[in-house]
Protein backbone atom coordinates (compact mmCIF):
# COMPACT_ATOMS: atom_id res chain seq x y z
CA UNK A 1 0.00 0.00 0.00
CA UNK A 2 1.39 3.41 -1.22
CA UNK A 3 1.95 5.79 2.34
CA UNK A 4 -0.50 8.68 2.00
CA UNK A 5 0.74 12.22 2.17
CA UNK A 6 -0.60 15.19 2.79
CA UNK A 7 -0.28 18.70 0.66
CA UNK A 8 -1.34 21.34 2.86
CA UNK A 9 -2.91 24.18 1.92
CA UNK A 10 -3.74 26.93 4.95
CA UNK A 11 -6.71 28.91 4.63
CA UNK A 12 -5.95 30.53 7.91
CA UNK A 13 -9.63 32.05 9.01
CA UNK A 14 -11.13 32.28 5.64
CA UNK A 15 -15.23 31.36 5.85
CA UNK A 16 -14.59 32.09 9.64
CA UNK A 17 -17.93 33.89 10.32
CA UNK A 18 -15.99 35.19 13.62
CA UNK A 19 -13.15 34.24 15.96
CA UNK A 20 -14.07 31.43 18.09
CA UNK A 21 -12.65 32.16 22.00
CA UNK A 22 -9.60 29.48 21.52
CA UNK A 23 -8.71 30.08 17.75
CA UNK A 24 -5.70 31.86 16.29
CA UNK A 25 -4.79 30.01 13.25
CA UNK A 26 -2.29 32.68 11.60
CA UNK A 27 -0.49 31.34 14.70
CA UNK A 28 -1.20 27.72 14.25
CA UNK A 29 -0.64 27.23 10.61
CA UNK A 30 2.38 29.83 10.61
CA UNK A 31 0.29 30.84 7.79
CA UNK A 32 -1.36 33.99 6.52
CA UNK A 33 -3.73 35.42 3.63
CA UNK A 34 -5.49 33.60 0.61
CA UNK A 35 -3.76 30.98 -1.53
CA UNK A 36 -4.08 31.74 -5.21
CA UNK A 37 -4.83 28.76 -7.70
CA UNK A 38 -0.76 29.56 -9.29
CA UNK A 39 -0.11 28.64 -5.08
CA UNK A 40 -1.78 25.52 -5.16
CA UNK A 41 -0.30 24.30 -8.39
CA UNK A 42 3.40 24.95 -7.37
CA UNK A 43 2.61 23.45 -3.84
CA UNK A 44 1.08 20.35 -5.88
CA UNK A 45 4.23 20.46 -8.23
CA UNK A 46 6.70 21.38 -5.40
CA UNK A 47 5.21 18.33 -3.14
CA UNK A 48 5.08 15.77 -5.69
CA UNK A 49 8.32 16.13 -7.09
CA UNK A 50 9.68 16.01 -3.62
CA UNK A 51 9.74 11.85 -3.34
CA UNK A 52 11.25 9.40 -5.80
CA UNK A 53 8.62 6.20 -4.43
CA UNK A 54 5.32 6.57 -5.52
CA UNK A 55 2.89 8.18 -2.71
CA UNK A 56 -0.91 8.55 -2.30
CA UNK A 57 -0.77 12.65 -2.34
CA UNK A 58 -3.94 14.01 -0.79
CA UNK A 59 -4.39 17.90 -1.01
CA UNK A 60 -6.12 19.09 2.45
CA UNK A 61 -7.85 22.69 2.77
CA UNK A 62 -6.65 23.55 6.70
CA UNK A 63 -6.94 25.96 8.82
CA UNK A 64 -10.09 28.31 8.00
CA UNK A 65 -14.08 27.36 7.53
CA UNK A 66 -13.76 26.27 4.24
CA UNK A 67 -17.41 25.33 3.15
CA UNK A 68 -18.32 29.01 4.94
CA UNK A 69 -16.06 30.43 1.87
CA UNK A 70 -17.80 32.41 -0.33
CA UNK A 71 -18.36 30.21 -3.59
CA UNK A 72 -16.67 32.45 -6.25
CA UNK A 73 -13.74 31.62 -3.99
CA UNK A 74 -14.09 27.99 -2.72
CA UNK A 75 -14.13 27.23 -7.22
CA UNK A 76 -11.12 29.30 -7.51
CA UNK A 77 -9.47 27.06 -4.81
CA UNK A 78 -10.85 23.54 -6.02
CA UNK A 79 -10.41 24.23 -9.58
CA UNK A 80 -6.52 23.61 -9.46
CA UNK A 81 -7.01 20.96 -7.00
CA UNK A 82 -9.57 19.14 -9.06
CA UNK A 83 -7.71 19.25 -12.46
CA UNK A 84 -4.33 18.06 -10.06
CA UNK A 85 -6.71 15.32 -9.46
CA UNK A 86 -7.94 14.68 -12.90
CA UNK A 87 -4.70 14.78 -14.15
CA UNK A 88 -3.39 12.10 -11.61
CA UNK A 89 -0.87 14.34 -9.56
CA UNK A 90 -2.74 14.15 -6.53
CA UNK A 91 -5.27 10.82 -5.15
CA UNK A 92 -7.40 12.73 -3.17
CA UNK A 93 -8.37 15.93 -1.47
CA UNK A 94 -9.98 16.59 2.04
CA UNK A 95 -11.13 20.42 4.02
CA UNK A 96 -12.32 21.31 7.15
CA UNK A 97 -15.24 23.29 7.67
CA UNK A 98 -17.87 24.28 10.33
CA UNK A 99 -21.03 22.03 11.17
CA UNK A 100 -23.56 24.23 10.49
CA UNK A 101 -21.72 24.78 7.28
CA UNK A 102 -22.70 21.77 5.71
CA UNK A 103 -26.19 21.03 3.59
CA UNK A 104 -27.30 19.34 0.03
CA UNK A 105 -25.78 22.31 -2.47
CA UNK A 106 -22.19 22.23 -0.41
CA UNK A 107 -22.07 18.59 -0.44
CA UNK A 108 -23.11 18.63 -4.33
CA UNK A 109 -20.13 21.32 -5.00
CA UNK A 110 -17.64 19.27 -3.52
CA UNK A 111 -18.42 15.88 -4.95
CA UNK A 112 -18.24 18.17 -8.19
CA UNK A 113 -14.63 19.14 -7.46
CA UNK A 114 -13.82 15.36 -6.04
CA UNK A 115 -13.53 16.01 -2.66
CA UNK A 116 -14.12 12.80 -0.52
CA UNK A 117 -13.09 13.64 3.01
CA UNK A 118 -14.77 16.18 5.38
CA UNK A 119 -13.32 17.00 8.57
CA UNK A 120 -16.08 18.90 11.29
CA UNK A 121 -14.58 21.36 14.30
CA UNK A 122 -16.71 19.98 16.45
CA UNK A 123 -14.66 20.81 19.45
CA UNK A 124 -17.77 19.78 22.39
CA UNK A 125 -21.05 17.96 22.15
CA UNK A 126 -21.64 19.89 25.11
CA UNK A 127 -23.66 23.31 24.18
CA UNK A 128 -23.08 25.18 27.22
CA UNK A 129 -19.14 24.44 26.42
CA UNK A 130 -20.00 25.32 22.22
CA UNK A 131 -21.67 28.36 23.93
CA UNK A 132 -19.15 29.43 26.30
CA UNK A 133 -15.97 28.79 23.39
CA UNK A 134 -18.61 31.28 20.87
CA UNK A 135 -18.81 28.56 18.28
CA UNK A 136 -22.32 29.76 17.26
CA UNK A 137 -23.54 26.28 16.26
CA UNK A 138 -24.79 23.58 18.41
CA UNK A 139 -24.47 19.80 18.87
CA UNK A 140 -27.23 19.28 17.31
CA UNK A 141 -25.94 20.29 14.06
CA UNK A 142 -23.17 18.35 14.80
CA UNK A 143 -24.98 15.44 14.53
CA UNK A 144 -26.78 16.39 11.61
CA UNK A 145 -23.71 17.18 9.81
CA UNK A 146 -22.81 14.08 10.07
CA UNK A 147 -25.72 12.11 9.00
CA UNK A 148 -25.86 14.72 5.83
CA UNK A 149 -22.29 14.04 5.19
CA UNK A 150 -22.19 10.09 5.56
CA UNK A 151 -25.53 9.37 3.65
CA UNK A 152 -23.78 11.69 0.82
CA UNK A 153 -20.57 9.02 1.01
CA UNK A 154 -18.19 11.13 2.84
CA UNK A 155 -15.37 10.15 4.76
CA UNK A 156 -16.11 12.07 8.07
CA UNK A 157 -13.87 13.37 10.56
CA UNK A 158 -14.39 15.03 13.98
CA UNK A 159 -12.31 17.50 15.68
CA UNK A 160 -12.89 17.48 19.63
CA UNK A 161 -10.76 20.33 22.02
CA UNK A 162 -10.81 18.91 25.44
CA UNK A 163 -10.47 21.64 27.94
CA UNK A 164 -12.52 24.61 26.85
CA UNK A 165 -13.77 27.33 29.36
CA UNK A 166 -16.74 25.22 31.39
CA UNK A 167 -15.59 21.70 30.58
CA UNK A 168 -15.49 19.29 33.21
CA UNK A 169 -14.92 15.53 33.59
CA UNK A 170 -18.30 15.08 33.27
CA UNK A 171 -18.70 17.59 30.05
CA UNK A 172 -15.95 15.24 28.56
CA UNK A 173 -17.25 11.99 28.94
CA UNK A 174 -20.33 12.58 27.54
CA UNK A 175 -19.06 14.60 24.33
CA UNK A 176 -17.05 11.38 23.95
CA UNK A 177 -20.18 9.10 24.07
CA UNK A 178 -21.96 11.63 22.02
CA UNK A 179 -18.93 10.99 19.59
CA UNK A 180 -18.57 6.98 19.87
CA UNK A 181 -22.60 7.18 19.31
CA UNK A 182 -21.94 9.33 15.76
CA UNK A 183 -19.15 7.68 15.08
CA UNK A 184 -16.79 9.27 12.20
CA UNK A 185 -14.63 7.56 10.43
CA UNK A 186 -11.60 9.44 11.99
CA UNK A 187 -10.83 12.45 14.61
CA UNK A 188 -8.34 14.56 16.03
CA UNK A 189 -7.99 15.52 19.66
CA UNK A 190 -6.34 19.39 20.51
CA UNK A 191 -6.24 19.72 24.46
CA UNK A 192 -6.49 23.88 24.52
CA UNK A 193 -3.69 25.82 24.40
CA UNK A 194 -3.89 29.44 25.40
CA UNK A 195 -3.03 31.30 22.25
CA UNK A 196 -1.89 35.02 22.38
CA UNK A 197 -4.43 37.08 20.64
CA UNK A 198 -7.39 35.63 21.67
CA UNK A 199 -10.29 36.15 23.75
CA UNK A 200 -9.19 33.03 25.46
CA UNK A 201 -5.87 35.02 26.44
CA UNK A 202 -7.76 37.76 27.97
CA UNK A 203 -10.46 35.42 30.06
CA UNK A 204 -6.67 33.70 31.43
CA UNK A 205 -4.93 36.57 32.04
CA UNK A 206 -8.33 38.18 34.01
CA UNK A 207 -8.98 34.96 35.81
CA UNK A 208 -11.83 33.97 34.11
CA UNK A 209 -10.38 30.94 32.41
CA UNK A 210 -7.72 27.87 34.39
CA UNK A 211 -5.81 26.74 32.13
CA UNK A 212 -5.37 22.67 31.56
CA UNK A 213 -2.19 21.39 33.34
CA UNK A 214 -0.21 19.34 30.70
CA UNK A 215 -0.71 15.94 32.48
CA UNK A 216 -4.82 17.04 32.96
CA UNK A 217 -4.52 17.53 28.86
CA UNK A 218 -2.95 13.94 28.66
CA UNK A 219 -5.17 12.30 30.74
CA UNK A 220 -8.31 13.92 28.99
CA UNK A 221 -7.32 13.29 25.73
CA UNK A 222 -6.20 9.78 26.35
CA UNK A 223 -9.70 8.99 27.84
CA UNK A 224 -10.88 10.44 24.35
CA UNK A 225 -8.82 8.40 22.40
CA UNK A 226 -9.11 5.28 24.16
CA UNK A 227 -12.55 5.38 23.85
CA UNK A 228 -12.08 6.67 20.29
CA UNK A 229 -10.18 3.16 19.59
CA UNK A 230 -12.70 0.83 21.46
CA UNK A 231 -15.27 2.04 19.54
CA UNK A 232 -13.61 2.00 16.01
CA UNK A 233 -12.79 5.41 15.29
CA UNK A 234 -9.46 6.34 13.61
CA UNK A 235 -7.58 8.69 15.57
CA UNK A 236 -4.62 10.39 13.87
CA UNK A 237 -4.06 13.38 15.57
CA UNK A 238 -3.44 14.09 19.26
CA UNK A 239 -1.83 17.64 20.29
CA UNK A 240 -1.44 20.80 17.77
CA UNK A 241 1.33 20.38 15.61
CA UNK A 242 4.49 21.85 16.44
CA UNK A 243 5.46 25.30 14.54
CA UNK A 244 7.90 27.89 15.15
CA UNK A 245 4.71 30.10 16.61
CA UNK A 246 3.63 27.12 18.80
CA UNK A 247 7.23 26.75 20.33
CA UNK A 248 7.75 30.29 21.32
CA UNK A 249 6.58 30.98 24.73
CA UNK A 250 5.03 34.32 24.22
CA UNK A 251 2.84 33.09 21.73
CA UNK A 252 1.59 30.39 23.57
CA UNK A 253 0.52 31.55 27.19
CA UNK A 254 -0.55 28.54 29.27
CA UNK A 255 -2.35 25.10 28.73
CA UNK A 256 -1.97 21.58 27.60
CA UNK A 257 0.47 22.21 24.34
CA UNK A 258 3.75 20.60 23.81
CA UNK A 259 5.21 19.10 21.13
CA UNK A 260 5.19 15.64 22.58
CA UNK A 261 1.25 15.31 23.33
CA UNK A 262 0.88 12.41 21.51
CA UNK A 263 3.94 10.25 23.05
CA UNK A 264 2.69 11.41 26.38
CA UNK A 265 -1.01 10.26 25.68
CA UNK A 266 -0.13 7.01 24.44
CA UNK A 267 2.02 6.52 27.09
CA UNK A 268 -0.85 7.06 29.47
CA UNK A 269 -3.47 4.90 28.10
CA UNK A 270 -0.74 2.11 27.58
CA UNK A 271 0.18 2.16 31.27
CA UNK A 272 -3.88 2.40 32.45
CA UNK A 273 -4.41 -0.92 30.77
CA UNK A 274 -0.65 -2.56 31.94
CA UNK A 275 -1.32 -1.58 35.31
CA UNK A 276 -5.22 -2.46 35.17
CA UNK A 277 -3.89 -6.18 34.32
CA UNK A 278 -0.34 -6.33 36.40
CA UNK A 279 -2.67 -4.81 39.88
CA UNK A 280 -4.16 -8.68 39.32
CA UNK A 281 -1.12 -10.46 39.13
CA UNK A 282 0.56 -12.07 41.70
CA UNK A 283 3.48 -13.69 40.51
CA UNK A 284 6.78 -13.66 42.09
CA UNK A 285 8.67 -12.26 38.28
CA UNK A 286 6.47 -11.40 35.23
CA UNK A 287 7.78 -10.84 31.86
CA UNK A 288 6.11 -7.78 29.64
CA UNK A 289 6.31 -8.10 26.05
CA UNK A 290 5.39 -6.07 23.00
CA UNK A 291 5.93 -5.60 19.39
CA UNK A 292 10.25 -2.91 18.82
CA UNK A 293 6.95 -0.14 17.16
CA UNK A 294 5.57 -0.22 20.40
CA UNK A 295 8.54 0.45 22.82
CA UNK A 296 8.14 3.79 24.05
CA UNK A 297 4.61 3.46 24.30
CA UNK A 298 4.82 0.53 26.59
CA UNK A 299 8.35 1.57 28.44
CA UNK A 300 6.37 5.27 29.01
CA UNK A 301 7.45 9.06 28.13
CA UNK A 302 10.77 8.88 29.61
CA UNK A 303 10.46 5.39 30.50
CA UNK A 304 8.12 6.45 33.11
CA UNK A 305 5.75 3.65 32.86
CA UNK A 306 8.63 1.55 33.74
CA UNK A 307 9.88 4.01 37.15
CA UNK A 308 6.26 3.91 38.34
CA UNK A 309 5.87 0.65 37.92
CA UNK A 310 9.17 -0.23 40.03
CA UNK A 311 7.60 1.88 42.61
CA UNK A 312 4.04 0.36 42.32
CA UNK A 313 4.92 -3.52 42.58
CA UNK A 314 7.19 -5.77 44.98
CA UNK A 315 7.57 -8.30 42.37
CA UNK A 316 9.66 -8.03 39.38
CA UNK A 317 8.94 -6.79 36.18
CA UNK A 318 11.13 -7.63 33.09
CA UNK A 319 10.33 -5.61 29.87
CA UNK A 320 11.51 -6.78 26.27
CA UNK A 321 10.93 -6.67 22.66
CA UNK A 322 8.94 -9.65 20.93
CA UNK A 323 7.86 -9.46 17.48
CA UNK A 324 5.52 -11.85 17.65
CA UNK A 325 2.87 -9.31 19.86
CA UNK A 326 0.66 -7.95 17.32
CA UNK A 327 1.59 -4.11 17.53
CA UNK A 328 -0.69 -2.11 19.74
CA UNK A 329 -0.82 -5.02 22.52
CA UNK A 330 1.22 -6.24 25.48
CA UNK A 331 1.39 -9.40 26.85
CA UNK A 332 2.03 -9.54 30.86
CA UNK A 333 2.49 -12.84 31.84
CA UNK A 334 -0.09 -15.01 29.82
CA UNK A 335 -2.10 -12.11 29.62
CA UNK A 336 -2.74 -10.70 25.67
CA UNK A 337 -3.89 -7.14 26.45
CA UNK A 338 -5.34 -5.26 22.82
CA UNK A 339 -4.79 -1.63 23.35
CA UNK A 340 -5.28 -0.27 19.87
CA UNK A 341 -2.68 2.49 18.00
S1 LIG B 1 -12.19 27.37 15.28
FE1 LIG B 1 -12.69 27.16 13.12
S2 LIG B 1 -14.52 28.44 12.86
FE2 LIG B 1 -13.59 29.08 14.80
S3 LIG B 1 -12.26 30.80 14.24
FE3 LIG B 1 -11.00 28.93 14.19
S4 LIG B 1 -11.01 28.22 12.08
FE4 LIG B 1 -12.70 29.69 12.33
Amino acid sequence: MKKTSIIPIFIPHIGCPHRCVFCNQWQITGHRGVPSPDDIRHAVDTYTASSREPRHWELAFYGGSFTAIPVDMQERLLQPAYEALQAGKIQSLRCSTRPDCIDGPVMARLHHYGMTIVELGVQSMDDSVLEKAQRGHTAAQVETATRLLRQDGFTVGHQLMPGLPGEDWDSLVRTTAAVCRLHPDIARIYPVAVLENTELAEQYRTGRYEPLTIPEGVRRAAYMKQQFIDHGIHVIRTGLQATADLDDTTQVLAGAYTPAMGEMVDSLRYRVKLFAVLDTLHQADIIISYNRRDTSRVRGYKNQTMHEADKRYSFCLHWQEDNTVAPGSIRAGDVELVIGK
